[in-house]
């Protein structure tokens, strides 16, 4: 069964209006799946309290936050990464990321509780939110709290990353845990945001060998990513056989996106997400945590929301599906831009790569690497 999460009440997460991490984002994506002429039906979550926080956040950590975003003053909030350009603060947006983690929260019990086995949460994957500190657009992370509740209700949990951005914060918070596997897929940190992830961060104590990291070469096309996930994470998953995955769905890694530079096609996100549903069904008894994430092309970012809510809901998607002008038309009229007459890319929708061989080849040898420092020790499973 397939549910969806959803409230208004996220849109208080809302870092201001020239921010890229835009609401908006999620509403062009439900109005274009009832453009589409589906039904969305969602749960809406409650916020979840400052305190429950603190079993993946520091204490003082969430007080600051908590503080600023009521508009107290605060001496020390460059500590904790509150105020700067990627985390401004805002009005109310404490209380909105209470709402996203609660959102992520909910969908973490309904599998817990057999309520669902898939579960889309529409906002959320704020994966740079560390234990003491906002970064990244990211105030508090709710992919942690999902999954420490998991982990505490005696789950095994595999994290799988697709954002174009290094899962840093969720990493962090399960470096040692041997409950916890996290797999992250992005765009090296020798060219991006936020600089870690390479191969050779592994996990420390009980936790070794459980945190993959796939660095890929920045200009890789789908192909190449496609070939570097199946295999990394049908590697992983087949030693480690968690309990759930739970997946960060950031759309940053499309073509179009404006601050990365992975060339993914709406195509090849629908490839991606057939082929992690495929791998949950094999290797984690079908459970799985859909969240969003990163995309800051907006249409791009709609458009492949759009084909995962499709793909879990066992929806083929035709080849030329328009994209109903209404939508278009109010969207386009919002944003100022042009926007796409089909829900796919189309051919030949970028500009074709001169290094593209040379690329893969890099991509492979990561891969290769990363499974000979990591494969010797996950084998006691
Ligand atoms: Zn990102």
């Amino acid at each position: 069964m397939f549910e969806i999460i959803f409230t208004g009440k996220y849109a208080k997460y809302n870092l201001g209006a020239e921010h890229p991490f835009s609401p908006l984002r999620m509403k062009m994506t439900l109005e274009l799946l009832e453009a589409l002429g589906e039904k969305v039906e969602f749960t809406e979550p409650q916020p979840v309290e400052p305190d429950e926080l603190f079993k993946i956040h520091s204490q003082d950590y969430v007080e600051a936050a908590e503080a600023v975003s009521d508009g107290k003053e605060i001496p020390n909030a460059e500590k904790y990464g509150l105020g700067t350009a990627d985390n401004p603060v805002t009005e109310g947006m404490a209380e909105g990321a209470r709402y996203i983690c609660g959102g992520t929260l909910l969908g973490a019990k309904m599998l817990i509780e057999n309520k669902a086995e898939k579960v889309l949460q529409l906002g959320g994957g704020l994966h740079h939110a560390h234990y003491s500190s906002a970064a990244g657009f990211c105030l508090y992370n709710d992919l942690a709290l999902a999954i420490k509740e998991m982990t505490q209700n005696g789950m095994y949990v595999a994290y799988i990353d697709i954002d174009v951005h290094h899962g840093d914060g969720v990493q962090e918070i399960f470096y040692n845990d041997d409950k916890v596997m996290t797999i992250s897929f992005h765009e090296t940190g020798e060219y991006l945001f936020p600089g870690t992830g390479s191969i050779f961060e592994l996990g420390n104590g009980a936790g070794k060998n459980l945190k993959l990291n796939v660095p890929l070469e920045p200009f890789t096309e789908g192909e190449s990513y496609l070939e570097a996930v199946k295999k990394v994470a049908q590697t992983a998953l087949s030693q480690f056989h968690p309990d759930a995955i739970v997946i960060q769905s950031g759309a940053d890694a499309h073509f179009s996106d404006p601050l990365a530079d992975l060339l993914l096609t709406t195509q090849d996100y629908e490839k991606l997400f057939r082929l992690l549903i495929e791998l949950g069904n094999n290797f984690a008894k079908g459970k799985m945590l859909f969240t969003l994430g990163g995309g800051y092309s907006f249409e791009a970012a709609s458009r492949i929301w759009t084909i995962l809510y499709l793909v879990l809901s066992g929806k083929k998607i035709p080849k030329n599906l328009e994209i109903p002008e209404n939508w278009r038309r109010r969207w386009s009229g919002i944003l100022g831009v042009e926007l796409p007459e089909f829900l796919h890319d189309r051919p030949n929708s970028y500009k074709a790569i001169p290094r593209k061989k040379e690329i893969e080849a890099h991509n492979r040898d990561t891969v290769r690497r990363l499974l000979d420092l990591s494969t010797a020790g996950m084998f006691y499973f």
